[in-house]
């Protein structure tokens, strides 16, 4: 395998850091000295980037040209992200919107639906959120319980909870996963809409997590009213078009790893800057052990790539990325930890941040025990989990609470 940069991605590289280099001083700072410190004006700051970013052809890169994108392949993006990082400004404000969602909304929406939001996603005007899990609804997702009704006039009604919806709190729109037939097994009767944040009737509450922020939140929808042009890739379909953003979600999480800070060479850096650390062989060797699972990531993220260049769907392996990358970055907190002391964890600390969200990205875009289960099932070939569930109505099932669903 070549991992050079053929010369047209090297064409494309140049550009992007040119332009990065003229840039850079325009990108919000948002850590260190000078760091803005108002939640609206870091909003701010961070969506005219974003569209910044999307005009010079750095976000989206893969989404079709008629939609603001490139048009390119995922290698290119992943070379944007990589110029992104090395000019250490920040990257898009909506990378769930602009990489699961719209990316989603491109292969099952209509051509409405792709024209009316793409762009302004794209440019961070209206940011998204992915309104998925439940409180009975996360790892068994197929079990949401938000029902959709139909009305006369062909218009829906949405009641029901969600759970842990990222950036609910700033954004305009979201796509939720909703049931619409109760009667038919649990994947079979689930539609796909796109709501309005600011509808009658839908309530955001944040959820503050422990690094001190809230960036997640409860949101409920009390009779909320959508019309029939809100339903995304047909009615009855909603587990597809789901699965579509959760294949998204895992590439970005498993490509998106040292984009997020868990690099090897940062990790080294903190323990060299302490003269004990950095001569304890049993450091040195802990460090190895992080460094090379780090390195493997990056290597079975090129395959990733590779089939996603090749116009293939990356299989369940891609899940394989996102275990290794999460266990990997937490054996480095607990090991950063170890070496920096308690200062690690004080508020202005560079580790603090990561080291207290690890425990939440366990969990994030799948967990570790769902993760395992489906390479085992899938890429191993052993025998699958029994479903008790498979085939039976959604209405004969029980919830977790002992009635019925
Ligand atoms: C940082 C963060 C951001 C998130 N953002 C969003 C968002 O924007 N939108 C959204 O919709 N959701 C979001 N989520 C929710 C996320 O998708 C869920 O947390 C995830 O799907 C797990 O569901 P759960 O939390 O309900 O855990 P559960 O499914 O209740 O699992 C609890 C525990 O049981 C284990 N378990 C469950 N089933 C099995 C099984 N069959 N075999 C073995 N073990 C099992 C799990 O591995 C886990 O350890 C976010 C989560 C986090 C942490």
């Amino acid at each position: 395998m070549d991992l050079d940069d053929t010369p047209e991605q090297a064409a494309f590289r140049a550009q992007a850091r040119g332009w990065l280099e003229e840039h850079s001083s325009e990108a919000p700072v948002l850590t260190g000295p000078g760091a803005l410190q108002d939640e609206a004006e870091i909003l701010a700051a961070r969506r005219a980037w974003q569209g910044k970013l999307a005009e010079a052809g750095l976000a989206g890169v893969t989404w079709p040209k008629e939609y603001g994108g490139q048009g390119l392949g995922p290698i290119e993006q992943v070379l944007s992200n990589q110029e992104i990082g090395r000019a250490k400004v920040p990257g898009i404000l909506d990378a769930i919107g602009v990489g699961m969602l719209g990316p989603t909304i491109i292969a099952h929406g209509s051509e409405e639906q792709k024209t009316r939001y793409l762009g302004a996603m794209l440019h961070g005007d209206e940011v998204w959120c992915q309104l998925f899990s439940e409180p009975a609804a996360g790892s068994d997702l197929a079990a949401v319980q938000t029902r959709a009704r139909l009305q006369d006039d062909g218009s829906w009604r949405l009641t029901g909870q969600k759970v842990w919806t990222t950036n609910a709190q700033f954004a305009s729109y979201g796509l939720l996963l909703a049931r619409t037939d109760a009667d038919v097994p649990k994947h079979k009767g689930l539609t796909m809409f796109v709501v309005p944040m600011d509808a009658e009737g839908v309530t955001i509450r944040g959820l503050r997590q422990i690094s001190g922020e809230a960036e997640f939140n409860e949101v409920f929808f009390d009779d909320v009213s959508v019309g029939a042009d809100a339903v995304v890739g047909g009615v009855g379909n909603g587990w597809g078009t789901a699965l579509t953003t959760l294949m998204f979600e895992r590439v970005t999480i498993g490509l998106g790893g040292e984009g997020l800070g868990y690099n090897s060479t940062r990790f080294a850096g903190a323990i060299a800057a302490d003269p004990d650390a950095r001569r304890n062989p049993e450091v040195r060797h802990q460090l190895g052990e992080i460094a090379s699972e780090l390195l493997a990531v990056r290597f079975t993220g090129y395959r990733t790539l590779t089939a996603l260049q090749k116009g293939q769907i990356p299989g369940p392996e891609a899940g394989l990325a996102k275990v290794t990358i999460v266990s990997g970055a937490i054996k480095a907190g607990d090991l950063i930890a170890d070496v920096v002391g308690p200062d690690a964890l004080l508020e202005d600390s560079e580790w603090a941040y990561m080291i207290s969200f690890l425990p939440g990205l366990k969990s994030a875009g799948g967990t570790e025990e769902i993760l395992r289960n489906t390479i085992g099932e899938r890429v191993l070939g052993l025998p699958p989990e029994p479903r008790l569930d498979k085939g039976i109505p959604f209405s004969e099932l029980r919830s977790k609470e002992g009635a019925p669903a």
